[in-house]
C-alpha cells in the first residue's frame, strides 16, 4: 500500500443507526450551564445520571476523555440505553458514536476480536484536511439527452461566475448526481473534481423572481466572482475503519456499503496506524476520538473484556461507554463472581453511573411522549392506567402496549385510546412477572432443563415415532 486513500467515493456514511424505542429522544434535556431540565429534548427525570452524563459530554466535546470507560449501571427499563442515545445526539455528527449490543460480537463471520476492533476504529474520527479542486457556479442551463432506453445518458452543463461562462460536458455518472441533488438553473452549485460529488450551495440572488423554483427556507447567494476552477482547503472526517475498508485489497470501499467487511489484515491496519500518525505530525490530520456504546455488557466473555481493557491504553482510543443491569454476577468465562459481571481490573478503571428506579409521575410522563411519538391518542384515564400498569411491571412493558391497545381501539372506532382497550390489551399480552408465574402453576407441561418431557408431550412423541 503505498498510499492511503481516505475517500469513499462520496458515500455518506453514518454508523449511528436510529433505534426506534428511543426516537423520541433528541439530546440530554440539559440547560445551558450542563444542569439537567425535568424534562427535555423527549428526557425525563433520572437527574443525577443525566447531569453526570452531561459532564462527561463536555469533556468528550473537549477532547479530554478518550481512553476511558463509562459504565451505566441500573435495573432493567430505568434509562440506560436512553441516555446514551441523549449523548449522541448532543455530541452531534462530528464526534463518531457507535452503538452495539454486546451480543453482536459473537458472529460466525469474524473473530469476537476483530469485531471488537471494528467496533473500537469505527469510534475513531480523523479529521483530515485536503486541498481539492472545485468547480463553483452558477447554473445557467442543464441540457441532458437521454437513450430510447434511457440507459446511456449524455448532456451539457452551462455554468458561470460572474466574470466567466463554460459548458461542461457531461456523462452518465454527472447527470446522476445533478439528478439526486435535483440542481436546476438558477442553483449555485459545487463540483469536487477528485469524486464528482455536487453540493448545492443556494439560489442566486439573480433568480430570487423565480418563485416556482423555491420553498420557504430557500438559502440565496451571490453568483461566485473570478474563476470557474477554484483549490478550497476541505474538511472531511472519516472513521478508522472506514480508511481500513477502504484500503484493505480484498474489501474496497464497496463493503462499506453492505457492512460486510470481514477481517481485516493486522498489516493493513499497522500501516494505517503509521500513516495517520505522521498526518497528524504533519498538521494534515486530527484525531478526533469518538464513543464506543456497549450494550448488555455482562453478555461479553472474559476474553472480550481484557481486549477492552488493552484497547483503552491504545494511541487511538475512543471513550468506550457500557451499559449493564446485571448485579454481583459471573464473568462470562470465568467462574468468578464480579459486580455487574465485570472482571475487577476492568471495573477499577471504570466510573459508574447509577440509574434509579423511576417515580410514577416520571413514568407518566415519558408513556405520555411515547404515545406522542407513536401518533397515539390517549385518554386521561387510559394514561393513568397504563402508568399503574408501567409501575407494577415495568416501563417497557407498558410502553409496548401503546401499539398494541391503539390495534384494539381502532377496531371499535374509538378516537382514542381508553381504560377499556388497554385493560385488553392487558389480558392479550402477558408480562414477565405473570409469564413466571404461568410457568410456575404449569411446569409439568413445559421441556425442564434437563430435556425431560412430560406426560402429554411424550404422548406426542412417541405416536411421531410410531407413524
Ligand atoms: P435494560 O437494562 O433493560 O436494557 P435500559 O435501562 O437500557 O434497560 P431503556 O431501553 O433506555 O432502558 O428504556 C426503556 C424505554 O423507556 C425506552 O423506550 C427509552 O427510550 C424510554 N426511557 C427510559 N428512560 C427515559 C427517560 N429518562 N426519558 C425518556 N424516555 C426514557
Amino acid at each position: 500500500m503505498t498510499s492511503i486513500q481516505t475517500k469513499s467515493d462520496g458515500a455518506s456514511l453514518n454508523n449511528l443507526s436510529l433505534i426506534a424505542a428511543h426516537s423520541h429522544i433528541t439530546g440530554l434535556g440539559l440547560d445551558d450551564h450542563l444542569q439537567p431540565k425535568d424534562c427535555a429534548q423527549g428526557m425525563v427525570g433520572q437527574l443525577k445520571a443525566r447531569k453526570a452524563t452531561g459532564v462527561i459530554l463536555k469533556m468528550i466535546q473537549n477532547g479530554k476523555i478518550a481512553g476511558r470507560a463509562i459504565l451505566f449501571a441500573g435495573p432493567p427499563s430505568t434509562g440506560k440505553t436512553a441516555i446514551a442515545m441523549g449523548l449522541s445526539q448532543s455530541l452531534g455528527t462530528d464526534v463518531p458514536f457507535t452503538a452495539i449490543a454486546a451480543s453482536e460480537v459473537f458472529s460466525k463471520d469474524i473473530s469476537k476480536t476483530e469485531a471488537l476492533t471494528q467496533a473500537f476504529r469505527k469510534s475513531i474520527g480523523i479529521k483530515i484536511k485536503e486541498e481539492t479542486e472545485l468547480i463553483e457556479g452558477e447554473v445557467v442551463e442543464i441540457q441532458i439527452d437521454r437513450s430510447l432506453t434511457g440507459g446511456h445518458k449524455h448532456g451539457k452543463l452551462t455554468i458561470r461566475t460572474t466574470d466567466m461562462e463554460t459548458i461542461y460536458e457531461l456523462g452518465n455518472k454527472m447527470i446522476d448526481e445533478l439528478t439526486k441533488e435535483k440542481v436546476i438553473a438558477g442553483d449555485v452549485i459545487s463540483i469536487d473534481k477528485s469524486n464528482g460529488k455536487v453540493t448545492k450551495l443556494g439560489r442566486s440572488y439573480a433568480r430570487a423572481r423565480d418563485y416556482d423554483a423555491m420553498g420557504p427556507d430557500t438559502k440565496f447567494v451571490s453568483c461566485p466572482e473570478g474563476e470557474l476552477q477554484t483549490r478550497k482547503e476541505v474538511v472531511h472526517t472519516v472513521s478508522l475503519h472506514e480508511i481500513d475498508v477502504i484500503n484493505s485489497r480484498q474489501q474496497g470501499f464497496l463493503a462499506l456499503f453492505s457492512g460486510d467487511t470481514g477481517e481485516i489484515r493486522p498489516e493493513v491496519r499497522d500501516q494505517i496506524n503509521t500513516k495517520v500518525a505522521e498526518w497528524k505530525e504533519e498538521g494534515k490530520a486530527e484525531i478526533v476520538p469518538g464513543v464506543l456504546f456497549i450494550d448488555e455488557v455482562h453478555m461479553l466473555d472474559i476474553e472480550c473484556f481484557s481486549y477492552i481493557n488493552r484497547a483503552l491504553e491504545d494511541d487511538f482510543s475512543p471513550i468506550v461507554i457500557m451499559a449493564t443491569n446485571r448485579g454481583i454476577s459471573k464473568t462470562r468465562g470465568t467462574n468468578y463472581m464480579s459486580p455487574h459481571g465485570l472482571p475487577l481490573d476492568l471495573l477499577d478503571r471504570t466510573i459508574i453511573i447509577k440509574t434509579d428506579p423511576y417515580s410514577e409521575d416520571d413514568i407518566a410522563k415519558i408513556l405520555g411522549i411515547r404515545s406522542q411519538e407513536e401518533e397515539v391518542e390517549m385518554t386521561p384515564d387510559g394514561l393513568r392506567l397504563l402508568t399503574k400498569i408501567g409501575m407494577e411491571t415495568s416501563l417497557r412493558y407498558a410502553a409496548n402496549l401503546i401499539s398494541v391497545s391503539y390495534q384494539i381501539s381502532r377496531k371499535r372506532r374509538a378516537p382514542a385510546v381508553d381504560i377499556e382497550d388497554i385493560k385488553r390489551s392487558y389480558m392479550l399480552f402477558l408480562d414477565s412477572a405473570r409469564s413466571v408465574e404461568f410457568l410456575q402453576e404449569n411446569s409439568d407441561s413445559y421441556i425442564d432443563d434437563q430435556g425431560n418431557v412430560n406426560l402429554a408431550n411424550e404422548v406426542a412423541t412417541e405416536q411421531m415415532d410410531t407413524s
